[in-house]
């Protein structure tokens, strides 16, 4: 038995070398009449619902919720991964999920997961495509059930002949130490499937990772053999079931998973052609009516399915690009990624552009075609995802005037690429600095590799040396440009997760958070919160009885004042004291959650036990400051419903104790007069000095209030509202309105109890992210009044000077940026001759820019890394800049926001940053004795 394994195996292997998709076999026959996709669809939902008892949960957005690690969501477990990783809030809906079933949007382009080059060359690979999955969480059941229920499901009730389905199970990897999974195997056995059919895979086939850390575990899949018999088999894959049940640590080893999961998913599209009898997904009614429409409306000759060398003038090809491109567009735009220019959005723009180039190119589409098709994706989509109905017309149009766009780029292209070669001589190469000005995102936007086509065709050279160069400096520039990358912070691991979870220690009460309250004078006054030490942790996650010496550790407490970084809201940074021991303050410099869990990041300068009682104090101004923020952005958000109508949708936001940040879906950018309106309508609303109410109320409660704002979010259950003006009751009182009057939001912020402590609102800053999304800055308070007073203007009057001076600064942007490198490499290398080799350099230097004395900061740190590095630079009226950073090798112990604080606190300023880089200005006639305070500080941490 095992040799016919053995063999069959090595066939298996070579078939799917020889036949990763499904191309150039022979359709099948099929004598019932096809299945309809949306009824495929639902007869699994359905099978996993009433005969399983799983609970269905809608398709997430295909725009990743907080995990900077993916592009799109691309596998339906994307949305649960809380629960993998043991972070899920326990008073969350998700905390309660044991069985659940959904159809999960997929896109799988860019990124480590990308299929978009296999789109249009084979028959099988989509970049948008539907994940049918059921997962079970935290053991509810494992591989017998998730198997058994899987073979059901295919052979019994959609009836797929058992012999066309192979099954393949993790064969062991002695590396790693993993011996093969027997247990899925022998499930497949006694289900019946016969040896031959049962083969086994190393890891790359049959161990599935979701990154380079975190759970993990052997999966099974079940293949359909297309050929059926006749001839070798060839096989495609259907249905891919995981078993999450270890670990993957940041040092490579694997340990237990604390909970076992299932998570599985297969694609609709693959399994509709089966059941339709087609060997190829674009033969089934959910590609059909896209096919026919392209073939009406281009005038190309109808799709005949042919792939490789077969697909003369690859016409076929044009049509599975475009139509699996346009699904793609129609599906991202309407969950709010639209083409633009990085990350996702620039990745949609590049299907955007595939897309046109293969219906103009190559179906001879007329312009404003890929537009036409949206109606029929709504058509074979929108019942499964109703919110392609609802944004259909603003899909089509901004595929459209995307369409519209590239088109002309690509004429005013072919236009300077004529220009140029006029000049050249017949043995000139094509000037690097052309082609990139046709490439560039901010001219003509056109890909690298279309120019370099387009060359091609006039049989012209490019200067790819030249072209290497310029990127090259490019991506120079961007890192120099680029904010400072966000400090992770602390975390819980998943194994001290499950360890609180095992221990049965409850989420952290953190409603201490909300008690505050508004004095006669105006000014709040904040609770203190006393707490007892749960757990401390050290910086590598390991729990710890105590810790001291100045050490940063992570800390636990029953309860706290602190509020966690969370929608959008900076955390709260503070300190704590030991009761009975005022004297030594604790300085808490975050709070994040983890699994209703909230962590402390704190550092100790002395003993701090497991057990010990504290006393918190959160930092008040850095807090209040906050509060103001988080509602000034309620009102903005209600503002620009007001102003740009009921329809506007949040799209993000953000908010420190410097600023606010708000993005919002819009057709268009803001009009000065909207930007205007916006600002009044706010102002309007602090100037009324109106009560802020805050309630908790059944998040079912919340449920189709016309008006009241929700993210794309988990909410708790029960669930904060926070309504301005009216009390919550009335406001949830559907026949009120009132929400559609005034600012109600789902919330767990911390919130001003009135609008008066705003003071003012203004838009400083206002740009499109995306197409389709712009975003604002804005400041209130003190810093609104100095905006104005400072005349930088509001932004709607900026606006106007904005146009003219656009055309000019694009070309001075350049010269300066040269400039400024010159410059600060210049005085990097003055600064590295006057000091010799040591841990540190303080000293002037003469610029006239904080940005600049960051540059010189930092080139200097990059020259010398072993050396902190701070800066200062006097100004003609007595101020003085300042810009640090602190060595790698130096902290965590010396932290560069503290060094920078310290010396500007000495001039009489003000410091911000980061643990490595920080910046800040004061004011001091005596240069030296800020220097001398720089160097003691230093001297004293290192
Ligand atoms: P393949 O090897 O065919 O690319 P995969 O191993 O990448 O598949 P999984 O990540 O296990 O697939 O995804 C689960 C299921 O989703 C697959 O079994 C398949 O049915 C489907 N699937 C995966 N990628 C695509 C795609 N690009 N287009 C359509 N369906 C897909
Ligand atoms: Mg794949």
């Amino acid at each position: 038995m095992a040799a016919s394994v053995a063999a069959a195996a090595g066939r298996l292997r070579r078939a799917i070398r020889r036949s990763p998709s499904w191309r150039g076999l022979r359709a099948l026959s099929s004598e019932a009449p096809p299945t309809q996709a949306a009824a495929v669809r639902d007869a699994f939902l359905s099978f996993f619902r009433d005969r399983h008892g799983h609970r269905l949960v809608p398709s997430a957005s295909v725009r990743p919720r907080g995990d900077p690690s993916l592009l799109f969501v691309n596998a339906g477990m994307n949305q649960f991964k809380p629960i993998f990783l043991g972070t899920v809030d326990p008073r969350s809906e998700m905390a309660g999920f044991r069985r659940v079933a959904n159809s999960q949007k997929c896109v799988r382009a860019g990124g480590r997961h990308s299929d978009l080059e296999d789109v249009g060359r084979d028959l099988s690979h989509h970049t948008f495509f539907e994940m049918l999955g059921n997962w079970a969480f935290g053991g509810e059941y494992f591989k017998e059930e998730a198997c058994s229920m899987a073979w059901e499901l295919l052979t019994q009730v959609y009836g797929i002949p058992e012999d066309r389905l192979w099954v393949s199970y993790f064969g062991g990897d002695p590396k790693a130490g993993l011996g093969p999974d027997l247990e899925s195997r022998d499930v497949w056995l006694n289900l019946g499937v016969p040896a031959s059919r049962v083969l086994s895979f190393g890891p790359e086939e049959n161990f599935w990772e979701m990154g380079d850390t975190g759970p993990c575990g052997p999966c099974t899949e079940i293949h359909y053999d297309l050929a059926g018999g006749a001839g070798a088999p060839q096989l495609v894959e259907l249905w891919n079931l995981v078993f999450m049940q270890h670990n993957r640590e940041a040092d490579g080893s694997l340990q237990p998973l604390p909970q076992r999961h299932v998570d599985t998913g297969m694609g609709l599209e693959r399994l509709v052609a089966v059941l339709q009898g087609r060997l190829s997904t674009y033969d089934t009614d959910l590609f059909s009516p896209l096919l026919d429409a392209i073939h009406q409306g281009c005038g190309a000759p109808p799709y005949s399915g042919r792939v490789g060398a077969a697909d003369e003038g690859h016409i076929d090809t044009a049509y599975r690009v475009v139509a699996d491109h346009i699904r793609t567009l129609s599906v991202c735009i309407a969950d709010g990624v639209s083409p633009g220019m990085s990350g996702a959005p620039l990745v949609l723009r590049r299907i955007l552009r595939r897309a046109v180039r293969f219906s103009t190119e190559v179906l001879q589409a007329p312009p404003g075609f890929l537009g036409s098709l949206v109606p029929v994706v709504v058509e074979t989509l929108g019942d499964a995802y109703p919110e392609l109905r609802r944004s259909s017309a603003q899909i089509a149009s901004l595929v459209s005037e995307d369409e519209a766009a590239f088109l002309a780029s690509l004429q005013r292209g072919r236009r300077v690429i004529e220009r140029t070669l006029k000049r050249l001589g017949p043995s000139d190469v094509f000037p690097a600095e052309v082609a990139w000005s046709l490439s560039l995102s901010g001219n003509l936007g056109l890909p690298l590799d279309l120019v370099e086509l387009m060359l091609e065709e006039k049989g012209v050279q490019l200067d790819t040396a030249g072209l290497e160069r310029l990127a090259q400096e490019e991506a120079q520039h961007r890192a120099m440009q680029a904010e400072p990358v966000q400090e992770q912070g602390l975390r819980l691991n998943v194994h001290a997760l499950g360890e609180l979870q095992r221990r049965g220690v409850p989420p952290t009460d953190d409603s201490p958070k909300y008690s505050y309250s508004l004095q006669p004078g105006g000014g709040y006054e904040f609770g203190t919160c006393e707490a007892q030490v749960l757990q401390l942790y050290s910086e590598d996650g390991t729990a710890v009885a105590s810790v001291g010496d100045g050490q940063r550790c992570g800390l636990l407490l029953d309860k706290t004042n602190f509020y966690a970084e969370q929608g959008g809201q900076a955390s709260d940074r503070g300190y704590l004291v030991l009761v009975g021991q005022q004297d030594v303050l604790f300085p808490v410099a975050r709070a994040q959650v983890c699994g209703g869990f909230i962590l402390h990041e704190v550092a100790a300068p002395e003993r701090l036990r497991v057990g010990d009682q504290v006393q918190l104090h959160v930092d008040e101004a850095w807090r209040l400051s906050c509060m103001e923020k988080h509602t000034a952005i309620h009102l903005l958000n209600w503002a620009l419903r007001e102003a740009l109508g009921p329809g506007t949708e949040q799209r993000g936001s953000h908010l420190n104790p410097e600023r606010l940040r708000f993005d919002v879906a819009t057709q268009a950018p803001l009009t000065p007069e909207q930007l205007q309106a916006v600002e009044a309508t706010v102002q309007k609303a602090v100037g009324r000095d109106e009560a802020v109410y805050m309630e908790e109320v059944a998040l079912a409660r919340t449920a189709h209030i016309p008006g009241l704002r929700s993210l794309d979010e988990v909410y708790p259950d029960p669930v904060r509202v926070v309504s301005v003006g009216v009390p919550v009751a009335h406001a949830l009182d559907p026949a009120s309105r009132a929400a559609l009057h005034t600012s109600v939001e789902l919330c767990c912020g911390t919130h001003l109890l009135r609008t008066g402590a705003i003071g003012d609102l203004v838009i400083i800053g206002e740009r499109q992210l995306v197409k389709g999304i712009t975003r604002l800055l804005a400041v209130t308070g003190e810093q609104a009044q100095q905006a104005v007073d400072t005349a930088t203007m509001p932004q709607w009057q900026r606006r106007e000077l904005q146009a003219t001076l656009k055309a000019l600064q694009r070309r001075a942007n350049t010269a300066v940026r040269k400039l400024e490198m010159g410059q600060a490499a210049q005085k990097t290398q003055e600064l590295l001759q006057r000091h010799t080799e040591g841990p540190l350099i303080v000293d002037t230097v003469s610029t006239e820019s904080l940005s600049m004395l960051v540059k010189v900061v930092r080139q200097l740190c990059k020259q010398a890394p072993s050396t902190s590095v701070l800066l200062l630079s006097p100004q003609p009226l007595g101020q003085v800049l300042c810009a640090c950073q602190v060595a790698q090798s130096a902290t965590p112990a010396f932290t560069a926001e503290a060094w920078a604080l310290a010396v500007c606190s000495h001039m009489g300023g003000k410091a911000w940053g980061s643990r490595v880089v920080a910046q800040g200005t004061g004011s001091t006639a005596d240069l030296e004795a800020a220097l001398s305070a720089a160097r003691a500080y230093a001297l004293n941490q290192l």
